[in-house]
């Protein structure tokens, strides 16, 4: 099987919730999910939308705008408040229109306006959970420390960091290269501009604030200074 023909086919074992109080739609959903491969699951209304988020753990969740008991945007926002890494495409009518906008505040990645050809939605799932799978292989490690380079995202023993824009870049420049020397220039030119012709105090300050961030006290640092050349992340 080509890798084309194998991106096409779900991945064994991805999940699927529906939340979605119209019968028609709800059936056909689940039928078709099914039938494509995926562990779906429905759920009629928000409350018990939001109790599968918690036991199902899906991958995905296909949620309508208009539910009986808790309206969607705010199921939206607690589904992320159980879990922020789950994928939520909202369900609208098409005079809910106006709330698209409000529904990828909302946290959304995607809507689809009702009537919908099932053949485009499916191709919006596949689409939704590659990108999935490819935001989580993003991670990448080094000892303790845990680098989400698609969500711009730092965990130290599992404790999220705090990180500005740069200081960011910084860090995952570093740790690509990580037990490896990589020049001021280098650094210079990939973090900042490579037109930088400013003073590389600005890579010594964020160094310093990295350090701050991600040294223990009384360790030595994990980023060495290397005089005259650079800087190395070390592997621990
Ligand atoms: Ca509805």
């Amino acid at each position: 099987m080509s890798a084309e023909c194998r991106s096409l086919l779900p991945m064994t074992g991805q999940r699927i919730l529906i939340v979605e109080d119209d019968q028609r739609i709800g059936s056909s959903l689940l039928r078709a999910l099914d039938g494509s491969g995926y562990d779906a699951v429905w759920e009629q209304t928000g409350r018990a939308g939001l109790a599968s988020v918690a036991s199902v753990r899906p991958d995905l969740v296909l949620l309508d705008l208009g539910l009986p008991d808790v309206d969607g945007l705010t199921v939206c926002r607690q589904i992320h408040e159980t879990d922020p890494t789950v994928d939520v495409v909202m369900l609208t009518a098409r005079d809910e229109e106006l709330d698209i906008v409000v529904g990828l505040d909302a946290g959304a990645v995607d809507y689809v306006t009702k009537p919908f050809k099932l053949a485009e939605l499916l191709a919006r799932i596949r689409a939704q959970l590659r990108r999935r799978e490819a935001r989580l292989d993003s991670r990448s490690s080094v000892g303790d420390l845990v680098l989400d380079l698609g969500a711009r995202r730092v965990w130290l023993d599992e404790e999220e960091l705090e990180m500005r824009p740069k200081e960011f870049d910084l860090l995952s420049r570093l740790v690509e290269d990580a037990g490896l020397a990589v020049s001021r220039e280098a650094l210079m030119s990939d973090v900042w501009d490579e037109h930088w012709f400013g003073s590389t105090k600005t890579l010594d300050f964020h160094i310093a604030a990295l350090r701050r961030k991600i040294d223990r006290p009384g360790h030595d640092s994990r980023i060495t200074t290397l005089r005259g050349v650079g800087y190395r992340f070390e592997v621990p």
